[in-house]
C-alpha cells in the first residue's frame, strides 16, 4: 500500500520526485515525475491515466476514485512542473533540515500533490464510496499551463468546485483572485536618417515610443498595472532611430477591466505617437483573471467552516502572480488556492517548505471532502 499515513510516508515520497528534474522543457523530467505519482495513487487504490498532452510538454496524469464519473464534487489540481533546469536536483537534492525540507520544487509544487494523497489516506474506503475526487497534475503550469488547460477545464466544467494545491505563505492565507496578465508587443517605425547631416529627414521611433510610453503608462490605474517591460530601438548613436520595439505586461483583475484596458488602448493608436510615425501591437498571451463569482462566496464559508473546526483562521487574500486557477475561473466553477503546504522562497535556491503544517494541510483537505459527503 502507497498511502501517506505519516510524516516519513510522505517525506520518502517527497523525496523521490523533487529529486527528478523537471523543469517544463524537461518533457521526460515530468513524464518520470507523473510515472511515479502515478505509482503512488495506483498503490493507493485510485484510478490512475496518463494523459498525453502532445510532443511539447510532459505527459499529465489523471487521478480519481471513482472512474466514469460524470461529474465530480471536487476538482484538485496540482503541476509537476518545476523552474529549474537539468542538473538542479542533483546539485541541490532533496535535504531536511529542522523543521524545512529544502530541494527543486519543495514547495511549489511536489508538496501539493502528495499532500493531496496524504489527505485521500486519511478517508476510510466509507467515505470513499460518497463522494467524487477527480484530480488533475498537470506538466507545464510554469509556462502557462498552454498545453494542458483545455483538459483540465473539461474537467473542471463537471465539478462542483475545484482547488488549486498551490503553496500558502501563511497557514489559512486562501487565494480567491488573481490578476489576469495580457502580453503584448509595439513596434513603431519611423524614418532613418543622419543625426547630422539630414536630421530633419528622420522621424524617430525612439522618440515616439517615448510618446507611447507616457500615453500607455497613463491607462494604468488602482486595478490594472501596465509595465514596459522590454525596449529595443535605434542601431547607433549618430542615426535617427526607424525602428522601436516595446513589450508590455499588462495585469487586471477582472474580465471587466481587461476589455476597458483594451477598449482604450485601441483608441490610442488612433493617434499618432509622432508626425509620419506607424504604429503596430500584437497582443501575446492574454491569461484571464481567476474571479469571484456568486457560487465562490459558497465555497469560501465551506472551507472557512471547515477550518474552523481545525483551529484555522481563515483569510482570502488576492494575488498579482497566476495560477490554474486563472483559466479554471473562466469555467465559473468556484475555485480556490492555496491548499497545498505553507513555505516560501519559490522560483530560487532557498525555496522551502514547513514540515510542522504539512499534516494540518492535509487534515484540512480531508474535512473537505468530508463536508461534501
Ligand atoms: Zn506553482
Amino acid at each position: 500500500m502507497s498511502k501517506i499515513t505519516n510524516l516519513n510516508d510522505f517525506l520518502s515520497k517527497l523525496e523521490a520526485i523533487v529529486n527528478i528534474d523537471s523543469g517544463t522543457v524537461n518533457t521526460q523530467g515530468v513524464t518520470k515525475v507523473a510515472l511515479t505519482l502515478q505509482s503512488f495513487y495506483k498503490e493507493a487504490g485510485f484510478y490512475t491515466e496518463i494523459v498525453d498532452l502532445g510532443p511539447s510538454v510532459g505527459n499529465g496524469l489523471f487521478v480519481t476514485n471513482c472512474k466514469d464519473a460524470d461529474s465530480y464534487d471536487v476538482l484538485l489540481v496540482g503541476h509537476m512542473d518545476t523552474v529549474f533546469k537539468e542538473g538542479e536536483a542533483l546539485k541541490r537534492p532533496f535535504k531536511v533540515v529542522g523543521n524545512k525540507a529544502f530541494g527543486p520544487g519543495v514547495f511549489d509544487m511536489k508538496d501539493g500533490d502528495l499532500i493531496i494523497l496524504w489527505a485521500l489516506s486519511k478517508l476510510d474506503p466509507e467515505q470513499l464510496k460518497k463522494v467524487k475526487i477527480a484530480i488533475c497534475f498537470n506538466p507545464d503550469e510554469e509556462t502557462g499551463s498552454t498545453k494542458s488547460s483545455a483538459w483540465i477545464d473539461d474537467i473542471a466544467k463537471k465539478s462542483r468546485y475545484a482547488l488549486i494545491c498551490e503553496g500558502q505563505s501563511e497557514l489559512g492565507a486562501f487565494t480567491s483572485q488573481r490578476k489576469g496578465i495580457s502580453h503584448i508587443d509595439i513596434k513603431l517605425k519611423g524614418r532613418g536618417a543622419h543625426a547630422g547631416a539630414c536630421p530633419e529627414k528622420g522621424r524617430s521611433a525612439i522618440n515616439a515610443m517615448a510618446n507611447c510610453i507616457q500615453r500607455i503608462n497613463a491607462l494604468a490605474n488602482e486595478n490594472v498595472t501596465v509595465n514596459f517591460g522590454v525596449i529595443q530601438g535605434g542601431l547607433i548613436a549618430n542615426a535617427i532611430a526607424e525602428d522601436c520595439f516595446a513589450r508590455i505586461d499588462v495585469r487586471f483583475w477582472t474580465s471587466k477591466q481587461c476589455d476597458e484596458f483594451f477598449a482604450k488602448f485601441k483608441k490610442e493608436f488612433e493617434t499618432p505617437f509622432g508626425q509620419d510615425i506607424k504604429a503596430n501591437y500584437d497582443v501575446l498571451l492574454i491569461n484571464p483573471a481567476m474571479e469571484e463569482f456568486e457560487k465562490t462566496e459558497e465555497l469560501k464559508q465551506k472551507i472557512a467552516a471547515v477550518a474552523k473546526k481545525l483551529s484555522i483562521k481563515t483569510t482570502f487574500v488576492r494575488s498579482g502572480a497566476v495560477s490554474d486557477g486563472n483559466h479554471i475561473s473562466q469555467t465559473k466553477t468556484p475555485v480556490l488556492d492555496g491548499f497545498g503546504g505553507i513555505g516560501g522562497d519559490a522560483h530560487t535556491e532557498s525555496e522551502w517548505l514547513d514540515l510542522d503544517t504539512v499534516e494540518t494541510k492535509a487534515n484540512l483537505l480531508k474535512e473537505f471532502f468530508v463536508s461534501l459527503i
